[in-house]
């Protein structure tokens, strides 16, 4: 087929490298003209890593990033309210935390190698389906026809406006702040660190890794703010933030004195994106574009990579029928998607908010809830990114086996994965 991607960030890369791999035809349109990494790390889980793995990156990732075993968080009166091993999940397994250059590194130095045509300056402005191609146009230009378009242009895109499925698109009204710090003598290694006051302030600092063309390990400093007290932040000065976040957390004093200027501080806002179904025609809509959501369970961008991953099998399966392959593609990440966009609208309030009796309720539920087996079960499957549902099961991948190999289950291939490295490590 004649595969149109529009955007080439984690979702769009991954979708290109898959659908190449399998012999169709395929573009890259990528707005910014030379593109390069920007944000904050992120936490890769165990799922993600399995689809890294299946894009063969992997141990390029893995040697790069910093292995993640351990959440802890504890509240301003010292009590834990989060301590979650992943251990308990399965023997040996862990996060990674990653510099996002090293996952845009792996993912775009791959794309050439596997005949992905790239198209960089190319800003899509609309697209025209007929049912049977796509068109798209750049300004005057128009591209294709295609078979089959990907729309992955990220959470505030300017396309999913134009196709005809009922969604909502709408900011949280909190985001955070973040800065890449140097952690030469790996202070924080092996663990995501939380802190909190109620709801109302929340700091994280997450070993990830080295960057792209750097030796020394860095670590990733949240702090949670109000959108609207931004302003407020950048006049009360740089001095009279870190007293604030010392009185949360006097260990990182060490590290804020790392923070000399506040434009070292950058803001990340997030929305809460629900689309009815992520697929209209020829066109599938994935990644933030699709499921947007804040990323308090740490799960964007692997759901970026599994929805890359899904739609590959299921165009692979129905390679005669686009539409039908879209069809099951929305059908086969129902489950999981939903589960993960609900998930984070109701903790987000429980983490980021000024409520005070969620947070109190928060703090007990999960000092007491989480000792509790079948609770402690939950959390770590959601964690590591395998629910489907509240009371259902683990997410199984694609809809239907491969024929002649094993069920392909994100579950089935996270463990494998893990099991391998730490074979690979022992
Ligand atoms: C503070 C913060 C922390 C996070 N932490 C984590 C974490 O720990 N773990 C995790 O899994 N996720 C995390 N996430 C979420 C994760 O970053 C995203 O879910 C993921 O990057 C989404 O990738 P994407 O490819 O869908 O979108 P994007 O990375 O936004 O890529 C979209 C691309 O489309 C291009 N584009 C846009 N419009 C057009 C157009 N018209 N034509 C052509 N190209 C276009 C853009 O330039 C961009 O390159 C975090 C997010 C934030 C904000």
């Amino acid at each position: 087929m004649n595969i149109a991607i529009i955007g080439g960030g984690t979702a769009g890369a991954a979708a290109a490298l898959f659908l190449a791999r399998d012999g169709h035809r395929v573009e890259l349109h990528e707005r910014v003209p030379e593109p390069a990494p920007l944000g904050a790390g992120v936490l890769i889980q165990p799922t993600g890593l399995g689809v890294l793995r299946a894009l063969g990156l992997a141990e390029e990732i893995l040697a790069k990033g910093a292995p993640v075993f351990q959440l802890y968080g504890t509240s301003h009166t010292g009590r834990v309210v989060m301590n979650l091993d992943y251990n308990d999940w399965l023997e040996g397994a862990h996060g990674l935390g990653l510099h996002r250059g090293v996952l845009f590194h792996a993912l775009w130095c791959s794309l050439q190698g596997a005949g992905v045509d790239v198209h960089t300056g190319s800003d899509i402005s609309s697209m025209e389906d007929d049912g049977t191609r796509v068109t798209l146009r750049r300004g005057e230009a128009a591209l294709g026809p295609y078979d089959l378009v990907v729309v992955a242009d990220g959470t505030r895109s300017t396309l999913r406006a134009g196709l005809p499925i009922r969604h909502r698109a709408k900011p949280y009204p909190w985001g955070a702040l973040w800065a890449v710090l140097p952690d030469p003598q790996q202070e924080y290694r092996g663990c995501l660190r939380q802190w909190y006051r109620r709801a109302g302030q929340m700091l994280g600092v997450m070993p990830t890794g080295a960057g792209p063309d750097s030796h020394t390990p860095v670590v990733s400093l949240f702090w949670s703010l109000r959108a609207d007290r931004l302003d407020h932040w950048k006049a009360a000065g740089l001095a009279a933030w870190k007293r604030e976040v010392a009185d949360l957390a006097p260990e990182t004093r060490g590290l804020l004195a790392r923070i000399g200027k506040p434009e070292q501080m950058t803001w990340a806002g997030y929305s809460d994106v629900v689309m009815r179904r992520w697929h209209s025609g020829r066109v599938a809509v994935i990644g933030d574009c699709a499921h947007a959501m804040s990323p308090q369970l740490g799960q964007g961008a692997n759901l970026a990579l599994i929805d890359a991953q899904v739609l590959a099998a299921c165009v692979r399966e129905h390679a005669d029928d686009p539409s039908r392959a879209l069809a099951a593609y929305t059908k086969s990440r129902r489950g999981h998607l939903r589960y993960y966009q609900r998930a984070s609208r109701w903790l987000t309030p429980v983490y980021q908010s000024d409520a005070r009796l969620l947070p109190a309720l928060r703090d007990t539920f999960c000092h007491f809830g989480s000792k509790l087996p079948p609770v402690r079960t939950h959390i770590l499957d959601t964690l590591v990114g395998v629910k489907a549902g509240l009371f259902s099961g683990r997410y199984a991948g694609t809809t239907e086996p491969t024929p002649g190999m094993a069920p392909a289950s994100a579950v089935e291939s996270a463990v494998l994965i893990q099991r391998g490295d730490n074979a690979a490590r022992n």
